[in-house]
């Protein structure tokens, strides 16, 4: 089958540590560390086959291009990958998938040949003490495909039936593309359902939801808080698309941090004109931007505010703890979006969500390596790649031109 492989040399760093298992598999647990000079192609990897009852095939309909992907194409000084997480090479990158099914194990019992499916990229092992509390997103020998197994940046990929989730309700609702684009946004949808209201225990209605960072994460966090019943919901980024856009999705309130700068004022002095001096009651950090926004989250926190941190910022950013206590506010941290995608999907196939304008570009798998690059400007919402030749490409341009 084709696909998008990514080669690189394994080259550790001079004082890094590698474990047993890390050498015998060639799979380090920190990318950074050890994959050198990596190098995107269109080539062949053999055809999935199924290798156990649970299995499925799917054809891959529709994959999303991730901050992560592009981390993996991009390199420091040194020639290093950028992507602190697990990592396997050779490896068909791509974690965000929506497809068909084509063949199922003997197993099987949900899903049947021609049933569009969302791919749960997170492979937790069920024994571990994450897993028995509950907690499969912390699983401590968890795969991820994409990462340390084939994903979906190829014409198929292999899962099991219980993270194939079915998109059958919102093929009633929506036309055959728009479904599978829909279905790989439920992985970043997903990340932000299980931090709002599996981590953080979600918000009551009426409340102020406040959002930084206006990339696909922070994007459908406002589109479910307007869901889940918010008054009010105000988000902050420095691009004016990615403002509008969350006004699209159901922001009442989208400030350009840039034009607020040039305006001489702060987030946090807006927050508080906007709720009389009240503050936010849940604020999300889905920007990538801790050391920007910090000081303006704690500056205007609602007593009894949730602080929600999606967003990955390298380093470390000073926390000012006396905010929280004065506030009695709690702060929630969440990776992972297992156990999101089945909510995000009945809410599509209700009528009552639809992220699909989340998709500002489309392109053909062939060509994903310009669509990488394109994506690594971070101007674009989410680009997502289409290894089916028959659906035209859609460009940012297009998207923007035909805007009203
Ligand atoms: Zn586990």
């Amino acid at each position: 089958m084709r696909a998008i492989v990514i080669e690189a040399d394994w080259a550790p760093r001079a004082k890094t540590e590698l474990t047993p298992d890390e050498l015998e598999r060639r799979s380090a647990l920190d990318g950074t560390q050890v994959w050198r000079h990596p190098r995107w192609s269109l080539g062949q990897r053999p055809d999935p086959a199924i290798a156990a009852e649970d299995h499925i095939i799917v054809r891959s309909r529709a994959v999303g291009i991730c901050g992560s992907d592009v981390h993996m194409y991009e390199t420091d000084a040194d020639g290093y990958v950028l992507l602190p997480y697990k990592m396997r090479m050779p490896l068909v990158p791509g974690h965000e998938v929506a497809g068909e099914v084509v063949e199922t194990g003997p197993a099987v019992r949900s899903l049947r040949p021609g049933d569009p499916v969302a791919v749960e990229t997170l492979e937790y092992c069920d024994r571990c003490a994450a897993c028995r509390r509950g907690l499969f997103n912390q699983c401590a020998n968890a795969h991820d495909r994409g990462f340390d197994l084939d994903g979906g940046m190829a014409e198929y990929l292999l899962t099991t039936e219980r993270h194939a989730r079915p998109l059958a309700g919102v093929r009633e609702r929506f036309d055959e593309q728009a479904t599978y684009e829909i279905g790989a946004l439920c992985e970043p949808a997903s990340v932000a359902f299980v931090g709002m209201f599996v981590q953080a225990g979600g918000f009551l209605p009426g409340s102020t939801v406040t959002v930084f960072g206006c990339g696909p994460i922070g994007l459908a966090s406002i589109a479910l808080a307007r869901c889940a019943g918010a008054a009010r919901v105000i988000a902050f980024d420095p691009q004016p698309v990615r403002c509008q856009l969350a006004r699209d999705l159901g922001a009442d309130i989208a400030y350009d941090t840039g034009e607020l700068e040039t305006a001489g004022t702060t987030p946090a002095s807006r927050l508080l004109e906007d709720t009389r001096g009240a503050g936010a009651d849940l604020v999300i950090d889905a920007s990538n931007a801790g050391q920007l926004v910090r000081a303006q989250i704690e500056s205007a926190l609602a007593v009894g505010a949730k602080v929600l941190y999606l967003g990955v910022t390298p380093g470390s950013v000073p926390m000012r703890t006396m905010a929280y206590q004065a506030r009695a506010a709690s702060a929630f941290g969440m990776l992972g979006h297992l156990g999101g995608f089945d909510p995000v999907i009945a809410l599509h196939a209700a009528g009552r969500l639809d992220l699909s304008p989340i998709v500002t570009a489309r392109w053909p798998l062939a060509e994903a390596a310009c669509a990488i690059r394109l994506a690594g400007d971070r101007a674009n919402t989410k680009i997502q790649l289409v290894p089916d030749d028959r659906v035209p490409r859609v460009t940012p341009n297009a998207i923007w031109e035909a805007a009203p």
